[in-house]
C-alpha cells in the first residue's frame, strides 16, 4: 500500500466515521421538539455525506446516473413530503419504511444471485461461495421482503384502501410462511439454487402480508414504529453484505430506535407487543354500556359560557387530541392562546405521548401554529397542576383523559397512564358527538359534574369561543 492510497483510505475512514457521529447527533437532537428540526438537519447533512464517502470508496466517479437518481429521489421526496397532510404523516413513514425494506431486498437478493453466479461473472468467487456471504445474503432479503411488504399493507390499510374485517384469520397463513422460510433459506443456504432463492422471496413478501393485514388499522402507528425498526436491521444486513460499516451503523441506529419507539407506545398505552400484533385493543377487560355511563348526566354547553366562563380563569390548559389533528384546529387554539394570555391568563397545553395518532403528533401540529416549545408540557409534569387549574380545554381528546383508565380496574384501557383533567376546577370537552376514540369504549369523564360538553368540530368550536371572548 503506498502513502496516497493510504492517505485516501484514511480520509474515506475519518468520512464515515463524521457521517456515523452527524447520525448520533441528529438522533440525540430529534428527541426534544426544541432541536428536532436541527437534528433532522445534522442527519440529512450527514446522509449526504455518507452517499459522497461511500461512491469515493466504492470508486464510483462516473457521476452521470448517481447524479439523475439524486435529482428524482430529490424530487419525489420533495413533492411527497410538501404535500402530505399532517394526518396523513404515518402513511408517509409507512411508504419511507417500505423503500428501505425494498432496498434491502434488491441487495439481499442480487448478493445472492452473485453467490449463484448467475449475474455477474468478474467477481472474486472465492468470496461468493462462501456460505456466511450467502446465509448473509439470505436474511437481508427476507428482512428486506417482510418489511416492504408488510410497511406496504401499513400503507393501504392507514389510506383505509383495505379494511380489518374477516382478515384474522391470516394469522394462521403466517406461521406456515414463517415456517416456509426458515426452511427455504436452509435449503437455499445448503444447495445454492435460484428456485430456493425465488421461494424464499416468495415466502418472506407473504409473511409480510399475512402478519400486518390481521391488525386493527388504528394499532397501525405501533407496527409502523416496529417496522421502521425492521428496516434498520435490514439495512444492517445489507451493511454486512457489502462491508459498508456505515450502513451496519446507521441500521443499527434506526433498528434500536425503532424499537425503543415501539416500546414507548406499547407503555404509553398500557399494551404489550403481542397484544398489539395478536390482539385488539378491547379484547381484555369489560367494556361499559355507553347509556348507562351517559344516560342524563351529559351536560352540553355553548362557545358563550365557555367564553364567560374562561374570562375570569387565570390558568387554562389546553388538551389537544386526534379531533384537532382532523379538525386542523391548531391555528384557531393558537388565536384562542392568544386572546386569553392577553387577557391576563397562564395558558399551557398538555401533552399525552399517545395523543393522536402517532408519537409526536400534537407537538407537531402546534409547532406548526407556532406555538411555543416552553408551552407544551409532557404528561408527568403537567398532573400535578390539574388541581389548581381553574379551566382545562380538551379539544378533540377522547381516550388520553379518560379517568376509568386510573379508577377502573375493569376497563379495557385500565393502567393507561392519562392526563388528569378531571382535577381541574371546570372541564370543557369539544367534539362532535359522544363517539368513543380509538380505544372503542366509553368516557366517564363527559358525565362528570365539572365537566360542560361543547358539541362541535373542534375548528369551528374554538373558533365561536375566540369570538365570543371578544364580546365578553
Ligand atoms: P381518541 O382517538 O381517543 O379520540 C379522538 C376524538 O376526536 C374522538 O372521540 C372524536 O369524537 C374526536 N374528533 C374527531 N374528529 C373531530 C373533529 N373534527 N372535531 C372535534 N373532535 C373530533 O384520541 P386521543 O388523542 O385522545 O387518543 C389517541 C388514541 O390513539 C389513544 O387510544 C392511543 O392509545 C391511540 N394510539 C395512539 C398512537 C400514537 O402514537 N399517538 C398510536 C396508536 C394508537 P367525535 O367523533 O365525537 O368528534
Amino acid at each position: 500500500m503506498n502513502s496516497d492510497s493510504f492517505n485516501v483510505e484514511n480520509l474515506i475512514n475519518i468520512g464515515y466515521l463524521l457521517s456515523a457521529c452527524l447520525f448520533i447527533l441528529g438522533l440525540k437532537r430529534l428527541a426534544r421538539p426544541k432541536t428536532a428540526v436541527e437534528g433532522n438537519r445534522l442527519a440529512s447533512i450527514g446522509m449526504l455525506f455518507a452517499v459522497i464517502v461511500t461512491l469515493a470508496d466504492r470508486q464510483i466517479l462516473d457521476l452521470r446516473l448517481v447524479g439523475i437518481a439524486l435529482a428524482i429521489g430529490a424530487a419525489i421526496g420533495a413533492v411527497l413530503a410538501s404535500r402530505i397532510a399532517m394526518t396523513g404523516m404515518p402513511q408517509l413513514v409507512a411508504l419511507f419504511n417500505g423503500f428501505g425494506g425494498l432496498a434491502s431486498l434488491l441487495v439481499g437478493t442480487a448478493t445472492v444471485l452473485m453467490a449463484l453466479d448467475l449475474k455477474v461473472t468478474d467477481v472474486d468467487d472465492a468470496m461468493f461461495v462462501d456460505k456466511t456471504f450467502l446465509a448473509l445474503g439470505a436474511l437481508t432479503l427476507v428482512i428486506g421482503a417482510i418489511t416492504f411488504s408488510g410497511s406496504v399493507v401499513a400503507f393501504a390499510k392507514l389510506q383505509e384502501l383495505m379494511g380489518d374485517r374477516g382478515l384474522a384469520g391470516l394469522r394462521s397463513f403466517a406461521l406456515a410462511s414463517t415456517t416456509a422460510i426458515v426452511a427455504t433459506s436452509l435449503v437455499l443456504v445448503l444447495s445454492p439454487s435460484p428456485v430456493w432463492l425465488w421461494l424464499v422471496v416468495a415466502a418472506s413478501l407473504l409473511t409480510g402480508v399475512f402478519v400486518v393485514t390481521p391488525i386493527g388499522g388504528a394499532d397501525m402507528p405501533v407496527v409502523i414504529a416496529l417496522l421502521n425498526s425492521f428496516s434498520g436491521l435490514a439495512a444492517s444486513a445489507a451493511g454486512f453484505v457489502l462491508l459498508n460499516p456505515l450502513l451496519i451503523i446507521a441500521g443499527a441506529l434506526v433498528g434500536a430506535s425503532g424499537l425503543l419507539l415501539t416500546q414507548i407506545m406499547c407503555k404509553a398505552m398500557n399494551r404489550s407487543l403481542p397484544n398489539v400484533l395478536f390482539g385488539s385493543m378491547a379484547s381484555g377487560g369489560v367494556v361499559a354500556d355507553a347509556d348507562d355511563v351517559y344516560g342524563g348526566r351529559i351536560t352540553s354547553t355553548s362557545a358563550d359560557e365557555v367564553a364567560m366562563i374562561i374570562d375570569s380563569a387565570q390558568r387554562v390548559v389546553i388538551v389537544p387530541g386526534y379531533g384537532m389533528a382532523v379538525a386542523q384546529a391548531q391555528f384557531a387554539v393558537r388565536d384562542l392562546m392568544r386572546s386569553l394570555e392577553a387577557r391576563g391568563a397562564e395558558v399551557v397545553f398538555a401533552i399525552h405521548p399517545v395523543a393522536g395518532r402517532m408519537p409526536g403528533h400534537m407537538n407537531v401540529l402546534l409547532a406548526e401554529a407556532e406555538i411555543g416549545y416552553d408551552q407544551l408540557i409532557e404528561m408527568d409534569q403537567i398532573n400535578p397542576t390539574f388541581e389548581r387549574t381553574d379551566a382545562a380545554i380538551i379539544i378533540g381528546a377522547n381516550d388520553v383523559v379518560n379517568p376509568d383508565a386510573r379508577e377502573n380496574p375493569q376497563s379495557p384501557i385500565a393502567g393507561m397512564p392519562i392526563l388528569d383533567v378531571d382535577y381541574a376546577t371546570t372541564v370543557v370537552v369539544i367534539k362532535r358527538s359522544l363517539s368513543p376514540g380509538f380505544a372503542g369504549i366509553p368516557n366517564p369523564l363527559f358525565a362528570a359534574d365539572n365537566t360542560l360538553m361543547l358539541f362541535g368540530d373542534g375548528k369551528a368550536a374554538v373558533e365561536d369561543i375566540s369570538k365570543a371572548l371578544a364580546e365578553v
